[in-house]
């Protein structure tokens, strides 16, 4: 019996986030403290496409849950047949995205299985399980065991690297979809309304350009050029969304999107501990402030003390002469 169930999550197009991959990567650094083998589970309303997807990373099944029901994600649909599967696993986990966030706790209570979210690490010690996570805001991290039979987890994307195909391919098994409580009569998810962009999406883009309070109402003004250079996804602080000048899904940092691209470009952002949980595993930092003693230098790879009215533009010029 495998001991570890990945729930991995499908895109708008049907296809497999490549967020899930980081939960693939968990499971298997998990594997020798849960009987050796880790499946997948894959729900949508047309899911099989994405489960021959994963049908090649190592997984011992990869099991689907097919039904229009499941077309659009709720936590109130997802998390009884989640729970079902997952009683027969000592290890359920997905990745800290919004949406694994959101399903996994309602898994766990289901499942009366203690829950370790936003995981930086998983220990493994014999058969015993630990699990690094953040506290106070990021600024410290505790390991913790849990007590449960089951445990259930999510894993932070930019702490785990996308598990690559192992080769083979794993037998795909239909499980059935488990109906829902009362609460799901109560959701309907009416429209998606996404911000539509041709920019790459934020928590899977190579380059990041993020841009903070300062940038006021010409935020996109000033780094939607810098980004079609850079080939990047845009980022905001909170600040900048709070004031209106960016949308609420461009957030980054604790209570928005975790990113950990090459290349991350903090624009006019101060750098707050919230904002910093966000973005501090990029690969490099480069930060532009006018503030010298801003703390976003602390974390920075390269700094321009500078206007970035004068100096953005500047940049992004410059790039634009060096594309062949
Ligand atoms: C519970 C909680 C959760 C939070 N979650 C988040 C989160 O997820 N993400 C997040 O970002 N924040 C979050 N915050 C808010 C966070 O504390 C900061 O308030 C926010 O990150 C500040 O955004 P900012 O850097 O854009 O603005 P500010 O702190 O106002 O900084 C603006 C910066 O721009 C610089 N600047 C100004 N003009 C120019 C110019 N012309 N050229 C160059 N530089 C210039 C300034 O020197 C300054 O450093 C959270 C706060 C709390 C309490």
């Amino acid at each position: 019996m495998p001991h570890a169930l990945v729930v991995a999550e499908i895109a708008e197009d049907g296809k497999v986030k490549k967020a899930t991959l980081a939960a693939v990567s968990f499971a298997k650094k998990a594997r020798p403290a849960v009987g050796g083998s880790f499946s997948i589970l894959v729900l949508g309303g047309s899911a099989r496409a994405a489960a021959a997807e994963l049908a090649g990373y190592g997984a011992a099944k990869v099991l689907v849950c097919e039904d229009p029901s499941l077309a659009k994600y709720t936590a109130e649909h997802y998390a009884p047949t989640v729970a079902e599967v997952g009683k027969t696993f000592s290890l359920v986990v997905a990745t800290a995205t919004s949406e694994g966030k959101d399903l996994m706790p309602r898994v766990a209570a289901r499942l009366d299985a203690a829950y370790a979210g936003d995981c930086a690490d998983v220990l493994v010690d014999g058969t015993s399980l630990r699990y690094k996570r953040p506290m106070y805001a990021g600024n410290a991290f505790g390991t913790v065991e849990l007590t449960t039979p089951i445990h259930v987890a999510t894993a932070r994307q930019s702490e785990f690297d996308p598990a690559a195909p192992s080769g083979g391919s794993s037998p795909i098994e239909a499980v059935p979809k488990v109906a829902p409580g009362a609460a799901a009569s109560r959701v309907e998810v009416v429209s998606l309304e996404a911000v539509k962009s041709e920019r790459p999406e934020l928590t899977e883009a190579r380059v990041v350009v993020s841009g903070g309070r300062a940038l006021k109402e010409q935020f996109f003004q000033v780094l939607e050029p810098l980004a079609q250079a850079l080939g990047a996804a845009i980022g905001a602080s909170r600040a900048a969304v709070d004031a209106g000048y960016a949308p609420g899904d461009y957030q980054v940092g604790q209570t928005g999107k975790i990113v950990a691209p090459e290349l991350y470009v903090a624009i006019g952002i101060s750098g707050a501990i919230q904002h910093i949980a966000g973005m501090k595993s990029s690969k490099v930092i480069v930060a532009i402030n006018k503030d010298a003693e801003a703390p976003i230098f602390q974390i920075a790879d390269y700094g321009l003390v500078a206007d970035l009215f004068q100096a953005v533009p500047a940049l992004t010029a410059e790039l634009k002469k060096r594309k062949p």
